[in-house]
């Protein structure tokens, strides 16, 4: 009788479940860290004010300020770090660190 206890078919599975879910929030919040500590900078006396990185953002997060003719950053910490405004800025004004 006690043997057939054993086998209900049930899973010992939540410490496991536990486990894997822990390390999903550990690793989220690493990398919720890492990216706060990046940010998306403009070099004002590069940029000229074309556009393009605002057009290609996903997270429309760039915009041109027209009365300083140059690229600004809403929210930084938006940034999904592709880099795509980087590469696509003809004369390097845009750094992601
Ligand atoms: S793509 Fe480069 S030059 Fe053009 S607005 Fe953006 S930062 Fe400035």
């Amino acid at each position: 009788m006690a043997a057939e206890g054993r086998f209900t078919g049930v899973p010992a599975g939540p410490p496991k479940i536990r486990r894997r879910t822990e390390t999903k929030v550990k690793d989220a919040v690493n990398l919720n860290r890492e990216t706060m500590n990046r940010t998306v900078e403009i070099d004002e006396g590069l940029c000229l004010g074309c556009g393009i990185c605002a057009d290609i953002c996903p997270r429309r997060i760039l915009y041109v300020d027209e009365k300083a003719n140059v690229a600004r950053v809403t929210d930084g910490s938006k940034c999904d770090r592709l880099r795509g405004c980087e590469r696509a800025c003809p004369v390097g004004a845009i750094k992601i660190n």
